[in-house]
């Protein structure tokens, strides 16, 4: 379970433990930022990079969440998508 999620759990227990006299609108205002949240563990989630077509003698990658591409020139490679966020999984091997 990584920290942000450990973090949506608490606010979530801390949500039913409020007090019954909460208005919808204040109800509706935490469970919308609880979806922003939970977007946010998403993100968390190792997704293995997507080999993509290479252009000129770069090495190009995409994300498998936007689709987005870019190159890697060197051996630096990004530990988040660089367009949308996503934590990327380099185990895999791509033999270019
Ligand atoms: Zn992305």
């Amino acid at each position: 379970m990584n920290k942000y999620k450990e973090a949506w759990d608490t606010i979530f227990n801390e949500i039913l433990a409020m007090p019954s006299d909460i208005t919808s609108e204040e109800e509706q205002l935490l469970w919308k930022c609880m979806d922003t949240v939970e977007e946010l563990i998403a993100k968390e989630d190792l997704k293995p990079v997507t080999a993509a077509t290479a252009y000129s003698y770069k090495k190009a990658f995409s994300c498998p969440v936007c689709n987005k591409r870019w190159s890697v020139s060197n051996s630096k490679k990004y530990i988040y998508c660089p367009h949308c966020g996503q934590k990327l999984d380099w185990s895999v091997k791509y033999d270019r």
